[in-house]
């Protein structure tokens, strides 16, 4: 039947009140906000119920002093500088720590008062203070008839000079100049950063890493990816190394943790430090991540793994070491199939492609435009072309200096003693000062928590096969001539790497210092292989230098152009510089006919336990879940504690550890993945597919109290 006009008009009218109120509860959207953006968000509409100064505001005490950059992603949650993290965040100190004998990677631990908390050994926590944007300073050096190398030579000088100049005025911080649109825009920042964490609480493995590699980067997921660390400074306030005598960080402001949790629909925000995202580049570019890049790297991951998990066989303490390599290595591996499987589905290249063919027609149909970007895409297209071309040799030479410890370090003890004796701004950036001793900090640490010889040789004889396999003319010869004919590969690699003293860590120490002549006069093999080495590296330093210098001004000029062919503003990809993203909670459907709801309860980790890891759920853990101890954690539209949640917010590696805060600025949850449909969130976001992961908050309150008896940190959150 035919309704009556009045009718009709009234529907529509509901219909359009509905669609009208859903948009003002629909908080879903592209974007790593950059802080100056915050104001501009209208975050109010969306569904935040404070005031946004509250979350920015330079001269306020606002939340974004309550984040931290600590390896990811980290926050305050008491005056006593104890912060919130991931468990896979915090994994690499406490493997740092642990021994056959006191186990905590596997056991847990908890500190049951500040004189056990475990100082985390290289750790540092910064924290973002105020940016500023230094663009046209830094581009005043970039010179029209300068080479691409000198030009890219004159920004890193530039860059160096901000950097001085400004922790010169504010002692005790610590500058980066960010490259926020390559090429176009760049962002000087201030850090403070501490440098005395320590560990609080870790979850045992079975916990933290519940699920290990089989649900990294899927859901349903059941992983208590959480842990605790505390930051301390001097006596004085100011940030320190360890000492016994340091005091607890007091931080501008904390997160209040909110035990109720949040639930499905509720706005959400994250503040966090997001990687890299590569939005703005194009389709070439995608074609070399696409058909060379991942795939090569995701196969190398697998045959490394492989290697590591056979050698971990030999004891828990071998094992020790390996862990964090294979964790590393595994996460990234399975992070690249998900977003190899990504673009397929998406068909996402030739989308790409497809939007490039109408963007040079747009350039063409006028004469400014062509005179301005004509070229710009096909340019780009040679770039990776290129380096595609040039990518087997390059992959060899890169991992060796990046897996292979021994050379790894003689490496950088040629290069340091070639670029330590240049003026301090003419280094090489780890080498300057205020680097140096970091960078010699981390080589120790690799040397005495993750290094096992039988492990870097079977790396180094499988690169050295593949280099022996390459085309004619990309042949390492350095390496190659290294096989004596008259030898079995094998015998020689062993005399090889017996004989080199790169692995002994107090002879590491006493070369520090030395000058090019006599590094050159050390009779040891492996130097001798990186001196012969050394200037393949720098071939590839300074074409990677010129490459930048074209990349940077064809970027920049893409940017430009896609903003007007597309009308719309872009913000700048990820770089590690702090960033916003708001969502809501919610579920989406990976497939057809699957839903995925947004929370998942601890009857989930009973259904998945089958006693063998990473499936190996503690009998303590079980029994709660069993007898229903779930006190006031209980999520109440699930009648269960709810122990992992979905939201519809922007992330990348980087915002591991990153606050899940509700409408009122509360914690609610820490976020600590993606779905595996998500994992494409690097090339480009879509509402439908793009979720982050994060664990409820109340599922670590429950672990803490429950599980844990940590009450002591309880009290110290105000949670009673
Ligand atoms: N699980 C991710 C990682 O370890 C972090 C968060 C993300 O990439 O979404 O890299």
């Amino acid at each position: 039947m035919r309704k009556p006009a009045f009718r009709q008009v009234f529907s529509l009218l509901i219909a359009m009140a509905v669609i009208l109120n859903l948009t003002t509860i629909v908080a879903a959207d592209e974007g790593m906000w950059p802080l100056s953006e915050i104001p501009k968000l209208n975050l109010q509409e969306k569904g935040l119920r404070i005031d946004p100064s509250l979350i920015y505001d330079p001269a306020k005490r606002s939340l974004l002093y309550a984040v931290v950059q600590i390896g990811a992603t980290g926050s305050f949650i008491s005056e006593e500088g104890l912060i919130i993290t991931n468990h896979h965040v915090a994994f690499g100190s406490v493997q740092a720590v642990s021994t056959p004998e006191r186990d905590y990677l596997k056991n847990g631990f908890l500190a049951k008062s500040r004189a056990e908390e475990i100082p985390a050994p290289g750790r540092t926590a910064r924290i973002t203070e105020s940016f500023q944007d230094v663009s046209a300073e830094v581009l005043s050096v970039a010179k029209k008839n300068m080479s691409y190398v000198d030009r890219t030579r004159a920004i890193e000088k530039k860059i160096k000079k901000i950097v001085a100049e400004a922790e010169k005025a504010n002692p005790g911080k610590r500058a980066e100049v960010a490259e926020m649109f390559p090429g176009k825009t760049y962002w000087l920042f201030l850090y403070t950063v501490l440098r005395d964490i320590r560990l609080v609480y870790v979850p045992p493995l079975a916990i933290g890493n519940f699920g290990g590699e089989e649900d990294n980067w899927m859901w349903p997921r059941h992983t208590g990816d959480f842990a605790l660390m505390r930051a301390y400074v001097g006596p004085d306030g100011s940030p320190a190394e360890y000492n016994e005598k340091n005091v607890p960080f007091k931080p501008k402001t904390y997160l209040k943790i909110n035990p109720l949790g949040t639930e499905k629909g509720d706005f959400v925000f994250l503040l966090g430090y997001p990687g890299r995202t590569y939005r703005h580049l194009p389709a070439s570019y995608i074609a070399y991540e696409q058909n060379i890049r991942m795939p090569a790297v995701a196969d190398w991951y697998e045959w490394q793994i492989k290697l590591m998990e056979e050698m971990s066989q030999t004891s828990r303490e071998v094992a020790l070491k390996h862990d964090s390599r294979i964790k590393g290595l595994a996460n990234t591996m399975k992070n690249y199939r998900g977003k190899l499987a990504g673009l397929k589905r998406l068909n996402y290249l030739e989308q790409k492609r497809q939007e490039e063919r109408a963007l040079q027609e747009f350039i063409q149909a006028d004469p400014k435009r062509q005179a301005a970007y004509d070229q710009v895409l096909a340019r780009l297209d040679k770039i990776y072309d290129d380096m595609g071309s040039e990518f087997p040799r390059i992959f060899i030479l890169d991992n060796l200096r990046r897996s292979v410890t021994p050379l790894q370090i003689a490496l950088t003890v040629v290069e340091a003693s070639i670029e330590r004796q240049k003026p301090d701004l003419e280094r090489n950036a780890a080498y300057m000062d205020r680097n140096f001793n970091r960078l010699k900090q981390r080589i120790g640490l690799t040397l005495s928590s993750s290094f096992y010889l039988p492990t870097d040789m079977a790396i180094f004889k499988e690169l050295m096969k593949r280099s022996l396999a390459l085309d004619e003319n990309q042949r390492i010869k350095e390496l190659n001539r290294l096989v004596m004919p008259d030898k079995n590969l094998d015998d020689w690699l062993v005399e090889f790497f017996n004989s080199t003293k790169m692995a002994d860590p107090e002879f590491v120490k006493s070369l520090w210092d030395k000058k090019p002549d006599e590094i050159k006069k050390i009779e040891d093999p492996m130097i001798k292989l990186a001196l012969a080495l050394y200037p393949e590296y720098k071939k590839i330093e300074e074409t990677n230098r010129a490459r930048k210098g074209q990349l940077d001004e064809l970027q920049a000029k893409l940017v430009d152009v896609r903003q007007e062919f597309l009308g719309q503003q872009f913000i700048p990809d990820a770089n590690g510089t702090l960033r916003l993203t708001y969502g809501r909670v919610e579920g989406y459907e990976p497939r057809d006919a699957v839903y995925y709801k947004p929370f998942t309860t601890v009857q989930g980790i009973v259904e998945k336990t089958t006693g063998q890891e990473p499936f190996n759920t503690p009998a303590a853990l079980l029994q709660l879940i069993n007898q229903r101890k779930f006190g006031r954690y209980v999520n109440p539209s699930l009648d269960q504690v709810s122990v992992c949640l979905l939201y519809s917010t922007d992330t990348t590696g980087g915002n591991s550890g990153s606050p899940i805060i509700n409408a009122r600025g509360e914690l609610v949850g820490v976020n600590f993945d993606r779905a595996w449909e998500a994992t494409i969130n690097d090339f480009t976001w879509n509402h439908r597919f793009s979720r982050s992961i994060g664990v409820d908050i109340r599922y670590v309150l429950w672990i803490l109290k429950e599980f844990a008896g940590a009450n002591n940190i309880l009290e110290e959150i105000g949670i009673k």
